[in-house]
């Protein structure tokens, strides 16, 4: 492992957050990402400091290039040795099958149960920045009992002054969020009419509901009821008429200029998921749930606009009032989102399976960013190929990879659409953008789009499982030059990273916290993606990284299409790895223990006599363990005569001690010597030498650990 190659990258985090904090830009560098706080990143200081955030990153690789260049060899990569504290074996995954349905959707059979079928007509007014729509939803009673009332989500009626969106955003911001008192910022979802076939207009019996924080501003959900319940098994057709007014980009929706992206758009129906319905209010942390279904939606626009969308376009029509109608289908999805501008510069491409499945690859991009397109196309169909043969097929027939006009509107996900996210000085070396975004957003298609798991109250299971997927990129363009590819000699690789976030707040909140419920959006950012891409890695340690790519391939395979829970997730790496990991995943996922463990103390006693055998030593060294998490660790203790040997320590008592009588005094202690436990929260104390300064560079003998360690202490102190 070459010297700095993670800590380039991190080091660029840091000073990037100390140059978003003097900006006022509260979430620093995580902007180009999905994290819900930083959708909101349109804040007039906050888009300066944007500009800022690749020159940053720039800067430092010269400085960090320019002063190192060192290399050091890994040490071996052996796995932990010692058995875990035994718990009962947990019950074998549920069955996902369901009766009609072929997730591989062979025979014509349908992928998911499609529980919803929506048919939406809507038409954008760039003039006033709204789009008017007619949604037909046909929803099929699969919950097993009857149901007259049923729950919808107005997502853009959290951009108003007193909603629980906004309430959360000036709770856990420093500032700036004032512009979005601004009325540009405001956007709203208004529905107009709702009737219910064979039962007529049931309009009047709407009624907002609040049921996660009783606040009476919130308009994010409503609920109708209707004047007759829809038995089970049976199907109900809702008729909507809605009027959206876009707000200028915030939270990855909206217009800027003549660009606008159509996130959350229309009224979406609540998921009825273990014997509840499941329709949470918006909130500055949370993202998004729903049932799989068939989407055909007619989006008519000004004839000059380009359209992208999600699924394939099965027809244009062109209008006697000078806009065009284009039409979208796609199935087996949950959500569908579009967008639309007159200066996307349009590219089309295609990947093939090697099963033979054909994906119609559509990349609208900025004007600027034109000559971008191939590096887009090449990370988009990398991406394609790589969860191709890692975790499964892609089975739809289209991907749009869109480059937003405005960061607030990048990096994000919506199924067979993601946004990216670039800069017009983005040189190949720079590895960062576009190509971490698109991965990262690409790898939403699996996680988010097709496993599905709710990301209102398990965020973790998406954007941590896809997180720790960035590894894609270590297998793309290296395993530590993902990032920057030896730029002046300095290289990035993609775990200081995800590390980095874990240090900023380690255990504030565990895994399974509720998105809104997280001590703040800070905690809920640093947990859900960090952490848990730090805890899966610290997995690799216990069952080894093929058995866990394995484990993720067959939690795809299996649960695609169903929406399964944290412990459907859980029980599938036990069951592939064969191993019994509760006591991990008790601390790790369901805990908040933190994990640290230190070499308090070296000594070498000279014996003579009176005390043993002269010429001999009595060497002692003590491991302490000063967190609550419980982990085996691997002490390796060298001597002066040059010998080296290894202790395994099962780490459940509060301390060990290693005594030793030999003809030679101790030198160093190093726990974790192979470097696998990346959930250590400090590295620093995991090395002792009895002579400091002769030593030094075997006390941290990554160098990358010692500075990711001391970035991700300082970035402690930011947040
Ligand atoms: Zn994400």
């Amino acid at each position: 492992m070459k010297l700095f190659k993670q800590a380039t990258l991190v080091i660029g985090a840091v000073v990037g957050k100390a140059v978003d904090k003097a900006l006022k830009r509260p979430y620093g560098w995580l902007l180009v990402l999905d994290h819900p706080i930083t959708r909101s990143s349109d804040h007039p200081i906050r888009k300066t400091a944007s500009k800022f955030k690749y020159l940053w990153l720039v800067f430092f690789l010269i400085v960090l290039g320019t002063l190192v260049r060192t290399s050091h060899a890994d040490g071996p990569q052996s796995p932990l040795l010692i058995e875990p504290p035994k718990s009962p074996q947990p019950p074998s995954p549920t069955s996902t099958s369901f009766p009609g349905v072929d997730p591989d959707g062979k025979n014509g059979l349908p992928r998911s149960q499609r529980v919803v079928n929506y048919n939406i007509d809507a038409r954008w007014n760039p003039a006033n920045k709204t789009i008017a729509g007619q949604e037909t939803l046909i929803y099929r009673n699969l919950t097993g009992q009857s149901q007259d009332t049923f729950p919808f989500h107005l997502y853009l009626n959290a951009f108003q002054p007193k909603s629980t969106w906004m309430r959360e955003e000036r709770r856990d911001r420093t500032g700036g969020w004032e512009e979005y008192l601004a009325p540009r910022y405001f956007g709203s979802n208004n529905v107009v009419a709702i009737e219910v076939s064979g039962m007529g207009d049931v309009t009047d019996s709407m009624k907002f509901i609040v049921p996660d924080d009783g606040n009476p501003d919130d308009r994010t959900v409503f609920q109708v009821k209707l004047p007759k319940a829809v038995p089970a098994g049976a199907e109900v057709t809702f008729k909507i008429r809605f009027e959206a007014k876009m707000p200028e980009v915030i939270a990855r929706t909206g217009y800027k200029n003549s660009f606008v992206l159509g996130g959350q758009w229309f009224p979406k129906v609540g998921v009825w998921w273990h014997n509840a319905w499941n329709c949470h209010q918006f909130h500055a942390t949370t993202e998004f749930f729903a049932d799989f279904g068939v989407f055909d939606v007619k989006l008519t626009v000004p004839k000059e606009y380009t359209v992208g969308a999600s699924g394939e376009e099965v027809a244009t029509r062109t209008n006697a009032d000078g806009t065009l109608t284009h039409e979208y289908r796609v199935e087996d999805v949950h959500d569908f989102a579009w967008t639309a501008d007159t200066r996307f510069v349009q590219v089309n491409d295609s990947w093939k399976a090697p099963s033979g499945h054909q994906v119609k690859i559509k990349l609208l991009l900025q004007p600027q960013h034109a000559d971008q397109a191939q590096r887009h196309l090449d990370i988009t169909r990398q991406c394609l190929d790589h969860f191709d043969r890692w975790f499964g097929p892609y089975p739809y027939n289209t991907l749009t990879v869109v480059d937003p006009a405005d960061a607030a509107a990048g990096g994000m996900e919506y199924p067979t659409f993601i946004t990216g996210d670039t800069f017009a000085y983005s040189p190949r070396q720079f590895l960062f953008l576009p190509e971490v975004v698109v991965e990262h957003e690409f790898g939403h298609q699996y996680w988010y789009g097709m496993v599905a798991t709710n990301e209102f109250e398990d965020a973790w299971l998406d954007e941590g499982i896809n997180s720790y997927s960035e590894k894609v990129l270590d297998d793309i363009y290296g395993k530590d030059t993902s990032i920057v590819n030896n730029f002046m000699g300095a290289s990035v690789g993609e775990f200081g990273y995800q590390r980095m976030q874990y240090l900023s707040t380690p255990n504030a909140d565990p895994l399974v916290r509720r998105g809104w419920e997280f001590m703040t959006g800070n905690s809920y950012g640093g947990i859900t993606y960090g952490k848990t891409a730090t805890v899966l890695k610290t997995l690799e340690s216990l069952i080894g990284e093929q058995k866990l790519q394995e484990a993720l391939h067959v939690y795809f395979m299996r649960y695609r299409f169903t929406h399964p829970t944290r412990e459907d997730f859980l029980r599938t790496v036990e069951e592939v790895s064969g191993k019994n990991l509760r006591w991990y995943f008790d601390q790790a996922v369901y805990g908040t223990q933190s994990l640290d463990y230190e070499v308090a103390r070296l000594s070498s006693e000279p014996l003579n006599s009176d005390t043993g055998q002269p010429g001999m030593y009595r060497d002692q060294v003590t491991i302490l363990r000063k967190g609550d998490f419980i982990f085996p660790v691997t002490v390796e203790i060298k001597f002066s005569n040059g010998e080296k040997l290894r202790e395994l320590w099962d780490g459940r008592d509060r301390w060990v001690r290693f005594v030793y009588d030999k003809s030679a005094t101790v030198e160093s202690a190093e726990i974790d010597p192979d470097h696998q436990l990346f959930l250590d929260a400090n590295f620093f104390n995991n090395s002792k030498t009895v002579t400091p300064n002769a030593t030094a560079a075997k006390k941290i003998s990554n160098y990358w650990l010692f500075v990711s360690q001391w970035i991700g202490q300082i970035l402690a102190s930011f947040v």
